[in-house]
């Protein structure tokens, strides 16, 4: 380990929690030959939303807006930095 890795911002959290939370759904979209997927992960969160998640997108943003980014962004740097010493 060497130099603190540059912090994330609020925005690219939120913007990682919303793409994990709809994984599974854009899983499901590529497994469609018809879906279009292509172009989704550049849309806007609130397009984003209004094409996959459907009717969990109210309960999605709420749960977006009740997360502690701060805390998260402390917990996820626990974890690599755990990462990093199984790893070595
Ligand atoms: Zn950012």
């Amino acid at each position: 380990m060497s130099a603190a890795q540059p912090e994330t911002c609020d925005a690219c959290l939120r913007r990682a929690f919303l793409v994990a939370a709809l994984a599974p759904r854009i899983a499901g979209l590529l497994e469609r030959p018809r879906a279009r997927v292509a172009g989704l992960l550049a849309l806007s969160e609130s397009d984003l939303l209004a094409a996959v998640a459907g009717s969990h997108a109210a309960r999605l943003v709420e749960d977006l807006d009740r997360r502690d980014f701060a805390g998260e962004r402390v917990r996820l740097a626990n974890a690599a930095v755990h990462a990093a010493a199984r790893a070595g």
